[in-house]
């Protein structure tokens, strides 16, 4: 059983490889991104809760955000799991790991990928051609995710760091060769 967490500012890649890294070695992937996008399609109490964070390209808040995994992992606990954006600040990291704790379970390894900020505004506004997310369509709206990101998110890096469980890898490259870095560490770690 291993549960990664691939950490890194908004565009950096992490829900692509999040998913290619699950299929690889059989594990779970959940990006609590996409769940929150997908309670607001479907038009929930929750989605409408947090359509306004989204929206400004703010985080969601702890609390919600923390049961949106709880429950996820009540019936995903069968084998390990992919965490693509989660966990996003401190808070969220103390919950997760105590979370982990009680099912007996814990976070292996936490990978950065690094991207200059010019790349990920670049990425970002390509994806949001295709992907119709609002988010991604406004150059305001993803400058401020990435600010909130440095603000709140980055910071999360050093909880890991303290545990002995944070990696970095560099994001620039083909899709195969940020695969093969990222692959690369989870086999050492294993
Ligand atoms: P990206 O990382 O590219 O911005 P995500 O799909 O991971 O895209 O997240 C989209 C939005 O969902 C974030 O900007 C934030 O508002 C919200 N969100 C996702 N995960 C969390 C989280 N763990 N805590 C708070 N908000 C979150």
């Amino acid at each position: 059983m291993v549960n990664i967490i691939l950490f890194g500012a908004p565009g950096c890649g992490k829900g692509t490889q999040a998913a290619r890294l699950a299929q690889h070695y059989d594990l779970y992937h959940i990006s609590t991104g996409e769940v929150i996008r997908s309670e607001i399609k479907r038009g929930t109490e929750l989605g409408k809760s947090m359509e306004g964070y989204i929206s400004r390209g703010e985080l969601a808040p702890d609390s919600i955000v923390v049961e949106m995994v709880r429950d996820y992992m009540l019936s995903h606990n069968d084998k390990g799991c992919i965490f693509d954006g989660f966990p996003r600040t401190t808070a969220q990291a103390e919950i997760f790991d105590k979370m982990l704790a009680e099912a007996g379970s814990k976070v292996d390894v936490m990978i950065y990928m690094d991207v200059p900020e010019e790349e990920l505004v670049k990425r970002i506004l390509l994806r949001g051609k295709e992907s119709g997310r609002a988010d991604d369509a406004s150059e305001e709206v993803i400058r401020n995710r990435i600010e909130v990101y440095r603000a709140q998110t980055a910071i999360v890096a050093d909880y890991y760091t303290h545990q002995g469980k944070y990696s970095e890898i560099n994001g620039l490259g083909t899709m195969d060769e940020v695969f093969d870095r990222l692959t690369s560490v989870i086999d050492a770690r294993r």
